[in-house]
C-alpha cells in the first residue's frame, strides 16, 4: 500500500496554509507553518512571493494537490476518484468531494475517533474495526449510506482504544453520521452536504485541471 512518507508539515507549507494534519500539533507554537510560513525547500522563500501571480494551470494544480494532501491519498487513486465522480449524476466536483469523505478512514476521523486522518488511517490499517460484520484493514474503502462501523471487540482493550470513548466525547462527529460512543459505533446516514465539508478545498479548480 504506497503511502505519503515524508513530513506533512511540509504538504502544508508548500500549499501556503496550514491543512491541519497533525491534530493537537497544529494549533500549537510548535506548528512548522506558524514558526516557517513560506514553501519548502532552498528557493522557498522566492516562490512564496510568486503566488500572487500564478496561471490558470498553477492554481488549477494546487487546488488538487492540497485536496490530495488533506485527504492523504496519492496521484493515481485521486485520478480514479475523479472518474468515479465524472459517472455520477450531479455536479461532478461535489461528487468528487463527496467520494473522498466517504473513504472509511476519513469517517472514522469524522466521527472523532482519531486526531487526524493519517491517525485513522493507521488505525484502519492495522485493522481495528469492523464495517458491516466484517473485519477491514482498507483504509481507501468507500463506504455507503446505511453503512455500520463498529471497533473489534478485541481492539477495545487495546492501549489505544481503552479511553477511545472519553477522547471521542470531547470532538464533534460529523451531522451526517450517527454516533453512539457506548458501542463505538457509527452508521452512515447519508453523503455530507458542500456546507459541511470543511479544509477550504476548491473543487471547481479540480474539475477544471482534469478537463484541460
Ligand atoms: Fe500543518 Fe499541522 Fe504541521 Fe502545522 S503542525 S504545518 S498545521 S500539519
Amino acid at each position: 500500500m504506497a503511502r505519503y512518507t515524508d513530513s506533512v508539515c511540509k504538504l502544508c507549507r508548500r500549499e501556503g496554509e496550514k491543512l491541519f494534519l497533525k491534530g493537537e500539533r497544529c494549533y500549537t507554537p510548535k506548528c512548522a507553518f506558524e514558526k516557517r510560513a513560506y514553501a519548502p525547500g532552498q528557493h522557498g522563500r522566492t516562490a512564496q512571493t510568486r503566488q500572487g501571480r500564478l496561471s490558470d494551470y498553477s492554481r488549477q494544480l494546487r487546488a488538487k494537490q492540497k485536496a490530495r494532501h488533506v485527504y492523504g491519498v496519492l496521484e493515481k487513486q485521486f485520478r480514479r476518484y475523479f472518474s468515479v465522480a465524472i459517472k455520477k449524476r450531479g455536479l461532478t466536483g461535489l461528487n468528487l468531494l463527496q467520494t473522498l469523505e466517504m473513504r472509511l478512514d476519513n469517517i472514522v476521523y469524522r466521527m472523532g475517533l482519531a486526531e487526524n486522518r493519517p491517525q485513522a488511517r493507521q488505525m484502519v490499517s492495522h485493522g481495528h474495526f469492523i464495517v458491516n460484520g466484517r473485519r477491514t484493514d482498507i483504509p481507501s474503502m468507500l463506504l455507503e449510506q446505511g453503512d455500520v462501523i463498529t471497533v473489534r471487540p478485541q481492539s477495545k482493550e487495546n492501549g489505544l482504544f481503552k479511553d477511545l470513548a472519553e477522547r471521542a466525547e470531547k470532538k464533534n462527529c460529523a451531522l451526517w453520521i450517527e454516533r453512539d460512543l457506548k458501542t463505538i459505533t457509527g452508521r452512515v446516514l447519508r453523503y455530507p452536504e458542500r456546507g459541511e465539508i470543511d479544509g477550504n478545498l476548491d473543487e471547481q479548480l479540480i474539475v477544471e485541471y482534469y478537463s484541460r
